[in-house]
């Protein structure tokens, strides 16, 4: 720099200048719009908390989100939305065309999960059901699907009250079965990009409960694994427990076949290709004397990459109708349930950049950090697949304070997701839930 004559310097500071002056009408309409939808949040929080505390108290498990889909549908047809029911199921679909522009989708999961809630919150599930075999379960929203309808809502809201500021399709829905992995393929089947306009984009949000609220995490491209259930049933031949020579003992045969399958990911697996095969549950035999003639297993299989998925798959049946034959026993049937697939979540990277970049804005760019990708699922990743860019972003619901207590040696984690204690703090996790979600949208149809 110190070569620079003067007059080049001019030119030069000149030239520093320009994207600036290019670029504060951005920053400024962006500060306008955050103050209106901040101030269109104000108005209307009460009413939002309100609405997530029933629903906190009133969850319903997968595929019976009954109560939860008429109250959602009912919110959009107050604010103008053409709302459909019953798509795919319990699904709800709510049109709201607003003049030329592109086809925003934002996606809610509406269902709770088989936990008994242990919170002591004032508004804590008390709610019992009967799961499909017939047992007491308590119902909790402890992936906080309740928290992702209240900012669904609030962000309709908002962009309605703010009407003349944008111009496009909304379509908002609320989608039934997450957490078994079914919803988003049920309204998919159901004609969802069919019978109602292909969006040009699609938004969602997911609670993390290893987030400070006020806080936005996300994860450009890969974001979350290939979820497959595999069921195994192995054959054994019964009899008494001290005549194992007359029997063929399935409950060995199990053991070794669960040992067997430890060799798929550590010994056939690229070390850089994550890959993950859990037996998550074992079930055989009813007495100590008596060896039975089969033993029940359910397995979780997670990959990244479809070329390592199918070969994970092929793996265990391979491995089980091996090891099966090793011991003279009838061949395993060994089901992957295509019902339960969910596939990897992949977040566009171009709408993930530019949502990230108004994130880093509206909020600081402190608050707004990557996070790795997970093994976990998600079936918004289905969206995806059909071509459509996506991208869901993880909404930071715990206080600051227990989040740098948990970070300290020794100290307990916090309850995760699924966890009979987790919950957001409503307020803050609320109010940036739907600043993030609304700000997210406007980008996309803002004028
Ligand atoms: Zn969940
Ligand atoms: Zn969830």
């Amino acid at each position: 720099m110190t070569c620079v004559r003067p007059r080049t310097a001019a030119v030069f500071l000149l030239m520093l200048s320009l994207p600036c002056l290019g670029a504060e009408p951005n920053q400024d309409k962006t500060r306008e719009r955050v103050a209106e939808v901040k101030k269109r949040i104000g108005e209307q929080y009460d009413r939002l908390e309100a609405l997530y505390k029933h629903l906190h108290a009133n969850p319903e498990l997968s595929l019976h989100e009954v109560q939860t889909a008429a109250r959602l549908a009912k919110e959009l047809r107050e604010l103008g939305f053409e709302v459909t029911e019953k798509v795919g199921g319990t699904g709800i679909v709510g049109i709201l065309k607003n003049g030329p522009g592109p086809t925003v989708l934002v996606r809610t999961d509406m269902d709770a999960l088989p936990v008994i809630e242990k919170t002591n919150l004032p508004y804590a599930s008390k709610v019992r059901v009967r799961d499909k075999n017939d047992n007491e379960v308590g119902v909790m929203h402890a992936c906080g699907h309740d928290m992702h309808m209240t900012c669904w809502t609030g962000t309709a809201r908002v962009l309605v009250g703010m009407k003349d500021r944008w111009s496009g399709t909304l379509i908002f829905i609320g989608q039934p079965a997450e957490e078994v992995g079914s919803g988003a393929r049920l309204m998919l089947n159901d004609g969802l990009f069919k019978r109602f306009p292909k969006p040009d984009y699609c938004l969602a949000l997911h609670c993390n409960a290893n987030g400070a609220y006020g806080t936005i995490a996300y994860t450009e491209g890969l974001a979350l694994a290939n979820v497959d259930s595999v069921d195994i049933l192995v054959k054994g031949k019964g009899g008494h427990g001290a005549a194992p020579h007359s029997t063929v003992d399935p409950i060995v045969l199990a053991a070794r076949i669960i040992l067997d399958l430890q060799t798929l990911v550590s010994r056939e697996t690229n070390p850089t290709d994550p890959a993950v095969v859990t037996v998550g549950s074992i079930h055989g035999g009813s007495k100590h004397n008596i060896i039975p003639s089969e033993v029940k297993l359910q397995l979780t299989v997670r990959s990244t990459k479809d070329t390592v998925r199918k070969h994970l798959l092929d793996g265990i049946k391979r491995i089980a109708e091996a090891a099966a034959k090793g011991a003279n026993a009838p061949p395993p049937e060994v089901t992957v349930s295509p019902e339960e697939f969910t596939p990897a979540l992949h977040n566009d990277a171009k709408l993930t950049r530019q949502t990230v970049a108004l994130f880093k804005e509206v909020l600081g760019a402190d608050k707004v950090q990557e996070r790795p990708p997970v093994m976990g699922g998600e079936d918004f990743s289905r969206y995806g697949r059909e071509g459509v860019p996506i991208f869901m972003f993880w909404l930071g619901t715990v206080p600051p304070e227990r989040m740098a207590a948990s970070e300290k040696e020794g100290a307990a984690p916090l309850p995760s997701l699924h966890s009979d204690l987790y919950h957001p703090v409503p307020e803050p996790s609320i109010k940036t839930g739907v600043l993030a979600m609304s700000m997210a949208v406007l980008n996309l149809v803002g004028k």
